[in-house]
């Protein structure tokens, strides 16, 4: 990735449409899948591997990562939530696998119904199964609810830094940061990527994981690229929204996300005409789902040229 500044990981596919009721066609997540390839992104989640009764949206996920497989210069990330989504995801040959880790421990229960001893177990196993890989898929751990939770409310970041150490030494081979219920502001990001990284390492933590659930993503992706952070999640049209807070996107919006790393000269290796164009994938197959982006309704300024390095 040494010829881009920014890595933008596309989680549309998994994150966005997990939480949205319509199951889109296999079909039409690998033509949106390649679409997006072939703007030029490297990272694209393309699933996760959890039980159909929980997730049907998420039922086809390896049959993606097989067609994603196929696309030249495309890093294939899943999220598994146990050992055994892991198993499928390293049957299904993805290249990238991350499980959350709710650092509120209510969530935790809540969510995947395992406490934190339970969880640094399973994460312990998964990683003695990737380490056995003839080419292990490199293995991550995101910490949700890292800014605050919708239960606990705030979350302690002694407890993030502490969670971030122990899953270093579980055998991850990093950890991300995630604003799963969109309440982290850019002084909060700055602040605890710094902690993260003086506890583990900076090498160790390179990307974080926003919601834009108060209008914040923006700001804060560029708070935490300031602190050094170089892989930023986001999804096409910001799809999924947000059931508790409407007119809200889900994750930060790809598009503006792109735009605004561009315009700041920052090369993310990607064409944003191309990128604006996989839009319509989504617009016709899923015509009753908002689209979210400033970019995409606003056009791009007149005289917009990519990864232009300007002194202004
Ligand atoms: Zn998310």
């Amino acid at each position: 990735m040494k010829d881009i500044d920014i890595l933008v990981s596309e989680v549309g596919p998994r994150d966005g449409l997990q939480s949205i009721a319509a199951i889109l066609p296999t079909e039409i997540k690998n033509a949106w899948v390649r679409a997006q390839a072939d703007a030029g992104f490297r990272e694209i989640e393309v699933g996760s591997f959890v039980p159909p009764s929980i997730l049907p949206q998420m039922a086809d996920t390896a049959e993606v990562v097989a067609a994603a497989l196929t696309l030249t210069n495309l890093n294939v990330a899943v999220l598994v939530p146990n050992l055994r989504g892991a198993e499928g995801a390293i049957a299904s040959g993805a290249h990238k696998i991350s499980i959350p880790f709710s650092v509120s421990e209510t969530h935790s229960l809540k969510n995947v119904r395992r406490n934190h001893q339970q969880m640094f177990d399973e994460v312990t196993r998964i990683a003695e199964l990737v380490a056995a890989q003839e080419s292990p898929p490199h293995f991550e751990a995101g910490l949700s609810t890292a800014f605050g939770c919708t239960i606990e409310g705030a979350v302690s970041e002694d407890l993030v830094v502490r969670s971030a150490e122990k899953l270093m030494r579980c055998g991850v081979a990093e950890v991300g940061l995630s604003d799963t219920t969109g309440y982290a502001n850019p002084q909060q990001v700055r602040r605890l990527l710094r902690k993260v990284q003086s506890a583990i390492g900076a090498e160790n933590i390179t990307g974080v994981h926003l919601h834009n659930t108060r209008g914040l993503g923006l700001a804060n992706a560029l708070a935490a690229i300031e602190e050094g952070i170089t892989t930023i999640d986001s999804s096409l049209g910001g799809i999924g929204g947000c059931p508790f807070a409407p007119g809200a996107s889900g994750n930060i919006v790809t598009e503006d996300l792109v735009f605004m790393l561009e315009a700041m000269g920052l090369n993310t290796g990607i064409d944003i005409d191309k990128l604006l164009d996989v839009r319509n994938i989504l617009r016709t197959a899923l015509p009753d789902e908002p689209l979210y982006g400033f970019t995409p309704d606003a056009g791009l300024p007149k005289g917009f040229r990519k990864g232009e390095k300007r002194n202004d």
